[in-house]
């Protein structure tokens, strides 16, 4: 196997909550806690769990758009975390992101242009305006869009088109790895497969690896090569996409797949309805974060050890006291 773009060593996040007259810290999000996985070139690794598990956080840690308060990311054999800030300017070249919100995260008073050309001027790169404006052609029409929309503002397209927007401002500095942050989730459903479909077909055109970040497992089953899924702050099992999607190990996997919809109406799936919320990041249960809903916890080890995630079967890693 060739060495990993991307690896991600025991990464943790708490965001401190203030209170009281003085501001002092009174409590602390558990948001990341001791995530760890790597990524090859060219791979697409989709990121699941449910809203507030911490698969955004994780990304944005990935790029120190947030500082990890703990841990390691190593990109192309570097580390990450400890660039300064000229270093990590540079770095973000390879690394880009593309939002949720296609609309909130592009400048409503830019055109498309200056939006995609934006990051040419800050890395330096194309040195003439023309030179800067032929690209953003190029982009506009690799994501499907017109030369001529160029000088619009992101108000006069749609979500769709927007989320195209952001896609080529992601790939304008020609990066290596993209992070995609629920790029399709405000998008209607009929929108989704074609920016999904678009996303696959640039992997393939530029060699992209990607980090498909989702809430829910039917949008990261076609497009990513592995999965790992993350609850309450903790990856709890990664595999293949087709192992996991086939033959899951834990709990919160089964329920997760439960509730994606297959095709064949004559293939039944037990849907499992899970007990409760998700408990606040604020105070996780102790020992197994799933216990408190998990249908098959017992009351020993499951309340009190906290599980590794362990490799069962080649590849696919399960972090279950009683499973695998
Ligand atoms: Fe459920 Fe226990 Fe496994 Fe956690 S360790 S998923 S509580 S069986």
């Amino acid at each position: 196997m060739s060495e990993a773009l991307l690896r991600v060593e025991n990464l943790v996040k708490r965001f401190d909550v203030k209170g009281g007259l003085l501001r002092r810290t009174v409590a602390q999000v558990h948001a990341v806690s001791g995530v760890s996985f790597a990524m090859q070139p060219g791979e697409t690794l989709g990121l699941v769990g449910e809203s507030g598990c911490g698969k955004s956080t994780t990304g944005r840690l990935i790029l120190r758009l947030i500082e990890p308060t703990s841990g390691q990311v190593w990109f192309e054999g570097k580390d990450v975390t400890a660039l300064n800030h000229d270093q990590m300017t540079a770095l973000r070249r390879d690394m880009q992101i593309i939002f949720q919100d296609p609309y909130a995260s592009l400048n409503p008073r830019m055109t498309v242009g200056q939006i995609i050309g934006e990051a040419l001027v800050i890395h330096g790169l194309l040195k003439t305006a023309r030179e800067r404006e032929d690209r953003v052609v190029d982009l506009l029409e690799t994501v499907g869009l017109n030369a001529d929309q160029m000088r619009r503002f992101p108000h006069e397209f749609s979500g769709g088109q927007r989320q195209r927007i952001g896609i080529a401002r992601a790939l304008a500095v020609s990066p290596k790895l993209v992070i995609c942050d629920e790029p399709v989730s405000a998008l209607d459903v009929s929108i989704q497969a074609q920016v999904v479909n678009l996303l696959e077909d640039l992997q393939e055109k530029f060699g992209l690896t990607f980090l498909f970040i989702a809430h829910d497992l039917s949008v990261v089953e076609h497009i990513s090569d592995r999965v790992a899924v993350m609850y309450l702050g903790r990856i709890v099992e990664i595999a293949a996409s087709r192992d996991l999607y086939t033959t899951p190990l834990h709990p919160y996997t089964e329920a997760l797949l439960s509730a994606v919809p297959i095709p064949d109406p004559t293939i039944k799936r037990n849907r499992i309805r899970l007990q409760g919320d998700v408990p606040s990041p604020l105070n996780p249960p102790s020992g197994c974060h799933f216990h408190t809903r998990c249908p098959i916890a017992n009351a020993g080890i499951c309340r009190t050890e906290t599980p590794e995630l362990r490799e069962t079967r080649p590849g696919h890693w399960v972090a279950c006291h009683l499973r695998g």
